[in-house]
């Protein structure tokens, strides 16, 4: 039995990254009960015939009493809402985190909506997912060896985030920190903008009169780019919105790399188009391979 033990885990929103917290500290036997809070009783129903939750609580209430440990895995523009259903039964030895994929949203949602308990709150993204949604794709595995951020607020106690910590390392990760706002500058680069561009080639596509011979054509390459656009459209709706400032700056250095290529493409300079390649696909080789 692991030394990290929780009593209770509540879980707001047992999807994907819920409902795999959930499973994992099982898994790892770090947790006596888990009980589940969501917006779709049937998710919740096969939730709890799948193992992932032990119970299933009808309001934020009793879904926090006696609780030692609160996870928040919900789309991020309904974290405001929750820390609001919570915040006058949370226990006070309690901590609570979430798995946004933004973070300043999150944080100032924290300051309002919990007020003195925001000490109890440690905001966290795992670097860690899928295109798919929804407990059915649950996995104990889905966190090992991957990242988490914590963007602790400025007063947020070491002995909190210390908790968070322990608790994403029985998952399996490894866990870092950041600042919120440097958080969503990072991941408006290299998680956000991919995203965008990956809904946007689909739909230009889709709205094509010969849309049907096109996807009948589309190969691996398409499919590899497009993976990703297989996501939730609500919860890729929240995090645009939410990180609309950054995103709107990587989307404007993106349309001039694309004027670069364009250009290159129209004066049919070869070499010029090939250098591009050679270091995009240098970068990428030193990225795959860890940075050596
Ligand atoms: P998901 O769609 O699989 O699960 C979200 C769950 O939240 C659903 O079951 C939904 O019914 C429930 N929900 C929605 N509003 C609710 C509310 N007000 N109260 C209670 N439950 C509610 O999504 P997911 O992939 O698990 O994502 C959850 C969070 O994790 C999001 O904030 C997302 O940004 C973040 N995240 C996702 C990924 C990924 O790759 N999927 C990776 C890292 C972080």
């Amino acid at each position: 039995m692991p030394a990290f033990q929780l009593r209770k885990l509540a879980v707001f929103g047992v999807g994907l990254i819920g409902g795999s917290f959930a499973c994992a500290l099982k898994q790892a036997g770090a947790v006596q009960a888990v009980c589940g809070v969501g917006r779709s009783r049937s998710n919740l129903e096969r939730a709890l015939q799948l193992g992932v939750i032990d119970e299933i609580a009808s309001d934020a209430q009793s879904a926090v009493a006696e609780a030692d440990f609160v996870l928040v895995a919900v789309p991020v523009a309904q974290t405001d809402r929750v820390l609001r259903e919570i915040a006058p039964y949370l226990p006070p030895d309690c901590v609570v985190t979430d798995a946004g994929s933004t973070k300043q949203d999150v944080a100032m949602a924290a300051r309002q909506a919990l007020g003195a308990k925001r000490r109890q709150f440690v905001p966290a993204h795992p670097i860690a997912g899928a295109e798919l949604s929804g407990v059915e794709a649950a996995s104990p595995t889905l966190f090992r060896g991957r990242l988490v951020v914590l963007t602790p607020l400025d007063d947020t106690p070491s002995d909190a985030c210390a908790r968070v910590e322990s608790a994403w390392q029985i998952c399996g990760a490894r866990v870092t920190q950041m600042t919120p706002k440097r958080h969503d500058q990072v991941f408006a680069a290299v998680s956000h903008l991919p995203h965008a561009l990956a809904f946007a080639l689909v739909e230009m596509i889709a709205k094509r009169p010969d849309a049907q011979e096109l996807f009948s054509f589309a190969g691996a390459g398409f499919r590899d780019f497009t993976r990703i656009a297989g996501s939730s459209p609500e919860m890729w709706r929240d995090i645009c919105v939410a990180n609309r400032e950054a995103l709107l700056s990587e989307l404007s250095a993106f349309q001039a790399a694309l004027a670069t290529l364009t250009e290159h493409i129209r004066s049919g300079e070869a070499s010029d188009i090939e250098a591009l390649f050679r270091d995009a696909r240098s970068a990428r080789d030193h990225w795959i391979n860890g940075g050596k």
